[in-house]
């Protein structure tokens, strides 16, 4: 099978390897498409250091196509449609036995790749081995789209983190792909929702999905806007998909009593940030961190997606043929698209 190698720093190879034999309790699934994530630009551009040789791609949706005999027949069967993210949860540590397998303790993306003589994730190959615990099915969506409920399943996490409640305000920084999920499902919890970005067509998208109030903060003074909106009180509620340290710092004080902000991206670079600990305790608000996703959120995620309960029509930019996965790649880059997803 073909199967994508980054090689090194802006250097990825197709190569040819085995198709993988099936173990007793995986499921082979023939990809169809898979998603570039930013976690796989970064790779790519060098932000994110991993062991080269390395495998990205990790929203994909594909078919069974073989099953090992211990499989559960009743859940799976060959030529179900499926859609994966990693199998890299090890299912057996404290956090994975609570049901909070997004924060494996052993989470770790550089370890081998079953089936394969590479380390990483796997989703750009034209097979991948998975676990049968850790695919779901799905029905009735395009396989572009369905690589989305890797992502969609993120924002469920994040969003339930937040713990958000009707008629909330809410607002959302950053208004890439990940930022307007937010948006729609915040919408969905019935709050109000602020979508915060500097490029005004994501923030015409934001509109268009129904967002109460947007604020291009290259051009008007957030803090000022907030305020006005919230009739001084600040937000309920934050959803940070920015990666930027000092952001995080300066939203903090926008915060309602009892408000939370929810820290979404990851931090390139890592810088620490200040906080008031007594406006912390008075206030009595939160910051939380949330990262990846479980079981749990990708069959809701599922269900929102083969439902129709979220539009992710508008953030399939460009679908490329894997032989051009290089391409795809540059294109990513360019953030000219909210995602680009890898045909095989
Ligand atoms: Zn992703
Ligand atoms: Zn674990």
């Amino acid at each position: 099978m073909k199967i994508a190698v980054f090689e090194d720093v802006k250097n990825i190879k197709i190569r040819e390897i085995e198709k993988p034999q099936v173990g007793e309790t995986q499921v082979l699934v023939k990809i169809e498409t898979c998603a570039i994530c930013t976690w796989e630009q970064r790779v790519y551009s060098g932000v994110k250091e991993v062991p080269f040789p390395f495998v990205g791609g990790h929203e994909l949706a594909g078919e069974i196509v073989e099953m090992g005999h211990k499989v559960d027949a009743r859940t799976l069967s060959i030529g179900d449609k499926v859609v994966f993210g990693t199998n890299l949860a090890c299912g057996q540590c404290y956090q994975c036995k609570t049901g909070n397998e997004q924060n494996c303790e052993y989470f770790n993306h550089s370890q081998k790749l079953e089936g394969t003589p590479y380390r990483g994730l796997g989703g750009f190959a034209e097979y991948i081995l998975a676990d049968s615990k850790r695919v779901f099915r799905i029905n009735n969506v395009s396989s572009d789209i369905a690589t989305l409920v890797e992502p969609v399943s993120c924002v469920v996490h994040s969003v339930e983190s937040a713990d958000l409640a009707f008629g909330e305000t809410v607002m959302v920084v950053g208004c890439g792909i990940m930022g307007l999920i937010h948006v729609q499902l915040a919408l969905k919890k019935g709050c109000v929702v602020v979508a915060v970005d500097q490029k005004q067509e994501r923030l015409d998208l934001a509109k268009e999905f129904g967002a109460h109030y947007i604020v291009n903060n290259s051009m008007e003074n957030l803090d000022d806007v907030i305020m006005r909106i919230t009739n001084e009180k600040g937000v309920n509620a934050i959803f940070n998909t920015v990666f930027v340290s000092k952001l995080a710092q300066e939203l903090q004080p926008l915060l309602a009593i009892n408000g939370r902000q929810v820290l979404y991206s990851s931090f390139y670079p890592d810088n620490p940030m200040t906080i008031s600990p007594d406006t912390l305790h008075k206030r009595a608000t939160r910051i939380i961190g949330t990262a990846n996703s479980n079981s749990r959120d990708f069959i809701r995620s599922i269900a929102l997606i083969e439902n129709n309960i979220i539009n992710l029509k508008p953030f399939i930019g460009r679908i490329i043929d894997f032989d051009n996965i290089e391409e795809a790649l540059e294109l990513s880059l360019t953030q000219e698209y909210y995602r680009v997803v890898i045909k095989m």
